[in-house]
């Protein structure tokens, strides 16, 4: 395979788009589409502040090296989960962002240890809920969420920024597909909007890229990310959906592609009007200040309410 810009060998084929690429025109590619994703989705402006969740993998890291490189204003948001799963998960993320931001110019790190600011690490905590007992992945979403609307808003950031690639969107979208989630539905997007409500605008610039090109950017940029997935993920039902979508691209390239943007197509013609309605008024919580669903106290207050008075729920 050449080069389709300057017929060197290839250092990557992507089937999906009919292009082969070098290394040095596969970072350009790739750096040119996620600034056209940027501007087509209307993510963000120049000025604005972005933050990015880093987390030590290859996405979250390799948005962040090409928003820099764009000469964005973006700094890095890591929450220091307190998850060790035998190989101390938390402490490498944490070491491979370092390794990333040093001898790097531009972007600063925002660093919020769990355990040191709460008290307790969020597997400790999740142990003492109900949902969180077998699997800490709930109390973990509604943790990552608090910390990350609440960092975003006391900065003064503009926008938050995830690396979430394709293969992430559309296991979510074919999860929620099979089983007829329409509020989910309604509000799967690439970009969710600030809410008057005090929920920072939320966006995902690598959604339309396949997982494949941002670990092949990784790799090309000399990226050192953490291989390993949180321990935790082990058996979850997105990893199914992943490989079962990745059965069907591997007979029709492009298939994912084609999957998730008929979706936003279908919404942008109102297939789901009416279920965005589906999400409840927010409330300022009565604690915190963060909007909240759950009544006067946000279920992220609860949560640690409960780990101090050693009340199981
Ligand atoms: Fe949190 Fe790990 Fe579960 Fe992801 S897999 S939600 S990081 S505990
Ligand atoms: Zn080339
Ligand atoms: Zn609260």
């Amino acid at each position: 395979m050449r080069c389709k810009k300057c017929g060197a060998t290839a250092a990557i084929h992507m089937r999906q788009h009919k292009l082969a690429l070098c290394e040095m025109h596969y970072v350009d590619w790739f750096q040119a589409q996620t600034e056209r994703f940027i501007g087509k989705y209307r993510m963000f402006a120049r000025e604005e502040r972005v933050l990015i969740a880093v987390s030590g993998g290859k996405d979250s890291l390799a948005l962040w090296d090409v928003l820099l490189a764009l000469g964005y204003e973006a700094d890095g948001l890591y929450i220091d989960l307190g998850i060790n799963g035998g190989l101390d998960y938390s402490k490498q993320s944490l070491a491979r962002i370092e390794g990333f931001l040093a001898g790097r110019e531009g972007g600063s790190l925002h660093v919020v240890d769990i355990a040191g600011v709460y008290g307790a690490t969020v597997p400790e905590a999740a142990r003492l809920t109900r949902r969180g007992r077998a699997k800490p992945c709930a109390v973990c979403g509604l943790v990552k969420r608090h910390v990350m609307n609440r960092v975003a808003r006391d900065g003064g950031y503009d926008v938050l920024a995830t690396g979430h690639n394709l293969d992430d969107e559309a296991a979510v979208l074919f999860g929620n597909t099979l089983n007829w989630q329409l509020g989910y539905l309604a509000r799967q997007a690439p970009v969710l909007p600030a809410s008057a409500d005090g929920l920072a605008r939320k966006v995902k610039p690598f959604f339309r890229f396949y997982e494949r090109e941002t670990a092949a950017y990784a790799l090309v940029r000399g990226i050192d990310y953490l291989y390993e997935e949180c321990p935790f993920s082990v058996g979850a039902t997105s990893i199914r959906h992943k490989m079962t979508l990745n059965l069907m691209e591997t007979d029709s390239p492009g298939l994912k592609l084609q999957f998730y943007l008929g979706f936003l197509r279908a919404k942008e013609a109102g297939a789901l009007a009416g279920m965005a309605e589906a999400r409840p008024v927010m409330e300022p919580c009565e604690r915190c200040g963060q909007p909240t669903t759950a009544g006067v106290v946000c279920a992220f207050c609860r949560l640690w309410e409960a780990r101090r008075s050693g009340d199981e729920r």
